[in-house]
């Protein structure tokens, strides 16, 4: 169950739908001066080098991020607009790095601690015994930190505990390893009891595109689920190469319970341009999909 390290995948085309994603929604949320509770369900270590240890052995960042910030800059060096919320990723990503050379990679924990408002909460789970003590001490040296609770537990289980959040405004961020076919089921039974005392949160979950049977019926299952609450999704899904195996990942998706209206346009925008600077073979591409419930 432990083997999963995120640092392997930091700054991979994955981290990239998922952190740009979640960006967007920190900010469409705190358009509203309420306190947010925001939910990090499976948190990782925080921030990665990408220098060093596992990031550097898997160099996936250097299809993911890398690629992404080449391509921003040719855009800028021909007088090309990126879309909005690509640029407000990558200024998360730059806001980390004192040099133009990107070297650290922050994870979800860090890209939410660094918006938080002060009148804003974030949770972080994380279960690895390793992971959990990196996560501690990089969050502890953040000036937010007094802001942040981190659990050494199950974020799956402990999820319904902290719903609804005391101010009704909540975001919660999903983002299993699902190295454990239980993880499929685990989502679903959250999902379900989060729902039932949360119905208004705004739930993002990743979920990564492979052939087996339990990860193709993630998104099926997923809009089961809203159709049961009568809640609105919008799925994303970007895929990078079509390549035969799976020896890498090539696909991934965000699945929204609850998004805001402002988040299908932005990666209707988003999405061509991630399809094209991300592109390692033709068959790159994207999908977005929606549903309003009345
Ligand atoms: N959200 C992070 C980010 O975007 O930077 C990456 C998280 S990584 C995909 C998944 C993490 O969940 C791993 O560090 C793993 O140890 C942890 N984990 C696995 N099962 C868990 C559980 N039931 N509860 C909390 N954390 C768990």
């Amino acid at each position: 169950m432990f083997s999963y390290r995120h640092a392997f995948h930091a700054g991979s085309h994955a981290d990239i739908l998922k952190h740009l994603t979640l960006v967007h929604l920190v900010q469409y949320l705190q358009e509203k001066p309420g306190a947010l509770t925001i939910v990090d369900t499976h948190a990782g270590a925080g921030i990665y080098n990408l220098e060093d240890g596992f990031a550097a052995v898997s160099k996936e960042a250097d299809n993911g991020i890398m690629r992404l910030q080449r391509f921003a800059n040719e855009c800028g060096s021909e007088g090309n607009k990126l879309a909005q919320s690509i640029n407000d990723y990558l200024a998360c990503i730059d806001a980390e790095n004192t040099t133009e050379h990107t070297r650290i990679y922050p994870g979800s924990p860090f890209i939410l601690a660094r918006l938080l408002r002060p009148q804003d909460r974030l949770k972080l789970f994380e279960l690895h015994p390793k992971e959990i003590d990196i996560l501690r001490h990089n969050i502890g040296e953040l000036k937010q930190s007094k802001q942040i609770d981190i659990y050494a537990e199950n974020g799956f289980a402990r999820l319904k505990g902290l719903m609804p959040p005391p101010s009704r405004r909540g975001l919660v961020l999903i983002d299993p390893s699902y190295e454990d076919k239980q993880d499929y089921r685990n989502l679903e039974v959250m999902m379900e009891e989060a729902l039932q005392r949360f119905a208004t949160g705004c739930y993002a979950i990743w979920y990564p595109m492979l052939s087996r049977r339990e990860a193709a019926d993630l998104p099926g299952r997923m809009k089961k689920i809203a159709a049961a609450h009568n809640r609105s999704w919008l799925q994303a899904e970007l895929r990078v190469e079509n390549a035969p195996g799976e020896r890498r990942l090539q696909a991934s998706g965000m699945f929204i319970f609850n998004p805001p209206w402002t988040l299908e346009k932005d990666l209707a925008e988003a999405l061509p341009i991630l399809t094209k600077a991300l592109a390692q073979d033709t068959g790159a591409n994207f999908l977005l999909k929606s549903f309003e419930a009345k």
